[in-house]
């Protein structure tokens, strides 16, 4: 695709990309270079929480910018000072290092557990993850992950991550042993198909792991920042893991991840951990702006509202249009349809005309909603109207 005088040539191949450039998003809403409207139901794979440039990050970044970028990680700053203070008061959690992505917040619970069980478990590493789970695209977070085929991909894959059945704790209990260091998992996978960890499967896992001394991880990258509707996931459940991560959400739209632990399990020794660019206060001034409005009173009471009012207008879809069924939590939601027409319907959604729809299909037979937290029931509705005329 033609850009001025460059071309899309020479970016690095990496996907499909539909011939369309976007140049300014708001709220719910993306334009591209022609000015054709798209109402946006993925918003960055659940990151923009707030959806496209809301006022209050922008702002935060842009008066960030005019005082201090980036003193370097080795000194405090303010932001990421406030930040961290603002997560822990939320959690059950005491300590917070912030990274750039998920994958680089999962790596860093990873070498957490690794170095703790080298402390405290005689050197015990493995970490039982899940099939289907996704935890990132850094060779240790592949191979934590459970997708299909990831095994073979760049291989040889990182040992120590052994594969679990979600909601289903004796596959979890068959391989428990003395190596196993902590048990990691997405409180509703998300790139999975959207399959929420039942909260008894949780409180489960958590008295099993209590049980064996063992370390209890929660990736909430994509489950966390109020998109179910609680500020963390796991809290639905009412239990306290040892280790959370977060990404997406955290920074509105910009890069910010943080990895979070109790105080117990905070071991890292100086030199173990870092990161040119983590806890910058450009980043984390826009973390802060996102936590402020998320933890404003009503706001996540309205996120559990709308969450509601989109599944069941899914499920009117359901029964209208005879597909299998609705799942999710909060505003992480799936329409699991009568075929693998996910994604013809997604192409079709973005083409329309004169309004197009961004929507995701992370399996063929699925489609994946991670609107705006801050979507309009009239927005929902609109989104409704267009899938009902795609899937006849
Ligand atoms: C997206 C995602 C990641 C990876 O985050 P990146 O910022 O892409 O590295 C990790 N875990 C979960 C659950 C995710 O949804």
């Amino acid at each position: 695709m033609k850009y001025g005088e460059f071309d899309s040539a020479s970016l690095m191949y990496i996907t499909n990309r539909p011939e369309i450039l976007f140049e300014r998003g708001e709220g719910s809403w993306l334009y591209d270079a022609q000015g054709k409207a798209y109402l946006d139901f993925v918003q960055g794979w659940a990151v923009n929480c707030l959806g496209h440039s809301p006022a209050e990050v922008r702002d935060a970044i842009v008066a960030q910018a005019g005082k201090l970028i980036n003193p370097s990680p080795a000194f405090y700053n303010g932001p990421m000072i406030e930040l961290a203070g603002l997560l822990t008061a939320h959690c059950s959690l005491d300590r917070v290092f912030f990274a750039n992505t998920g994958a680089e917040a999962n790596e860093g619970a990873i070498k957490l557990a690794r170095k703790w069980g080298r402390l405290h478990r005689n050197g015990a590493y493995q970490i039982i993850t899940f099939e289907h789970s996704f935890h990132g695209r850094t060779l240790a977070t592949m191979s934590a992950s459970g997708k299909a085929g990831w095994d073979t991909l760049f291989a040889p894959q990182v040992p120590g991550f052994p594969k679990a059945r979600l909601n289903d704790l004796e596959s979890v209990k068959a391989l428990i042993g003395p190596e196993t260091v902590a048990v990691m998992l997405e409180p509703v996978q998300g790139e999975g198909g959207v399959i929420p960890a039942a909260p008894e499967f949780l409180q489960a896992l958590r008295a099993l792991t209590r049980e064996h001394g063992i370390l209890l991880i929660v990736d909430e990258v994509q489950s966390g920042m109020g998109r179910t509707g609680r500020l963390f996931a796991h809290q639905h459940a009412g239990i306290e893991p040892d280790i959370m991560t977060l990404g997406k959400g955290i920074g509105g739209g910009v890069p910010l991840s943080a990895l979070l632990a109790t105080e117990a399990v905070s071991c890292f020794e100086a030199g173990d951990q870092g990161g040119t660019y983590n806890g910058n206060p450009l980043m984390t001034a826009a973390g802060i702006a996102v936590m402020r409005r998320l933890t404003a009173p009503g706001f996540l009471d309205e996120v559990l509202a709308r969450g509601d009012y989109l599944a069941a207008r899914l499920r009117e879809l359901v029964a209208k249009r005879h597909l299998v069924g609705e799942r999710g939590s909060g505003l992480l939601r799936a329409l699991v349809l009568d075929s693998d027409r996910a994604p013809a319907i997604v192409k079709a959604a973005l083409e329309g005309a004169p309004t197009g729809l961004l929507l995701n299909a992370p399996r063929p037979n699925l489609l994946r909603f991670m609107p705006s937290l801050t979507v309009s029931e009239a927005e929902i509705d609109q989104m409704v109207e267009m899938l009902d005329a795609l899937l006849g």
